[in-house]
């Protein structure tokens, strides 16, 4: 048998809450976000990614936050002694490597046995015995990122383009042989917005996905220096928040994407709901909240603390809802949107 991996990363906010780091946090992560260790890179090449092949990003960033490696060891004791009050579930994200997956799987059983958390597993693409495996070891949600909307922008970001191993048909047969395993609802993907999808083409996948029991988890495409999109911008704030919108009211079976209306520019225009019953439905402010996974809050995985917030990590203030809602009251009801 293997030995558990010497090294794992943290997020940096993580490792306050599991005592491995002195830190103020402004938002405490809900669950603790860790990921595999390799020495070199990833062998994917994803364009927006610090951990791509070819980026000169530091490799202790994924997206915008610090994951610095720590001791496995140190790790699992900051697991066992964190109370189930401060932490919701445990996410492993895996970097594609030769052998991670045996890597992974040391890492599970260990996990395992220091918390009883659920745990998500965001992986590159495997075959269904694998996701079997990764069951019986405890993990309760597993994640295949598509990242991008359509099967172009993939190619693009993180696909053949860049000379990355993925194929969109790929990730979607394991998306739809992980459903056969883990069972609908608990099938995630990372959908990122802003990479030149339009909102049209990011509903309607929402929706695809939504039908095969996948829940879509959102992100703000985030440039980061030393990567192929580091002069890239992030999508418009409007922009985020009408897909927001409709990924809640999708995932809650309150719209569809074929009742929404769009302008010319694949805007959304109306989300299938009249505005009295929307402005009802958003009431809570958490379409507003970070998505995927139950206890996922990804503290500024995509913004600057003083924002502005592409995803709260946290319920909304009354105030803030009133403003975000209505900003999306005010757009729908203009003649097009932006
Ligand atoms: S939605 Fe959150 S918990 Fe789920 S796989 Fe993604 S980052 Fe991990």
């Amino acid at each position: 048998m293997r030995d558990v991996p010497e090294l794992v990363r943290v997020s940096i906010g993580t490792a306050a809450i599991l005592g491995l780091e002195e830190r103020w946090l402004s938002a405490e992560p809900s669950t603790a976000y860790l990921m595999t260790y390799t020495e070199g890179r990833c062998t994917a090449n994803c364009a927006f990614c610090p951990q791509a092949r070819d980026s000169t990003a530091s490799r202790d960033l994924l997206s915008r936050v610090l994951w610095p490696p720590y001791k496995t060891e140190e790790v699992l004791k900051g697991l066992r002694k964190t109370g189930s009050k401060r932490l919701r579930r445990v996410c492993l994200q895996v970097i594609n490597y030769p052998g991670f997956l045996d890597d992974v799987m040391e890492l599970l059983g260990a996990i395992r046995e220091a918390t009883t958390h659920p745990i998500s597993l965001d992986t590159p693409p495997i075959g269904v015995k694998a996701l079997r495996k990764l069951q019986e070891l405890g993990v309760e949600r597993v994640c295949i990122p598509l990242d991008a909307a359509t099967p172009k922008l993939f190619e693009d970001v993180k696909g053949g383009a860049v000379g990355g191993p993925y194929t969109w048909r790929g990730q979607m047969k394991t998306l739809e042989r992980a459903i056969k395993v883990f069972g609908e609802g608990r099938v995630t993907t990372h959908l990122i917005i802003g990479l030149g999808e339009t909102e049209r083409e990011a509903v309607r996948l929402i929706q695809k996905l939504h039908d095969k029991g996948v829940t879509t988890a959102l992100f703000a495409f985030t440039p980061i220096p030393g990567t192929r999109l580091e002069r890239h911008p992030p999508p418009p704030l409007g922009v985020y928040r009408r897909i927001q919108v409709a990924r809640h009211l999708i995932a809650r079976g309150l719209t569809r994407f074929e009742e929404m209306a769009f302008n010319e520019r694949s805007e959304i225009i109306d989300f299938g709901v009249k505005p009295e019953r929307l402005k009802e439905l958003l009431s809570n402010g958490e379409a507003f909240q970070t998505s995927g996974c139950p206890g996922c809050n990804r503290p500024y995985y995509n913004e600057r603390p003083r924002g502005p917030l592409y995803n709260y990590p946290r319920p909304l203030r009354r105030d803030e809802i009133d403003k975000e809602v209505g900003a999306i009251l005010r757009m729908i009801w203009r003649d097009g949107a932006s």
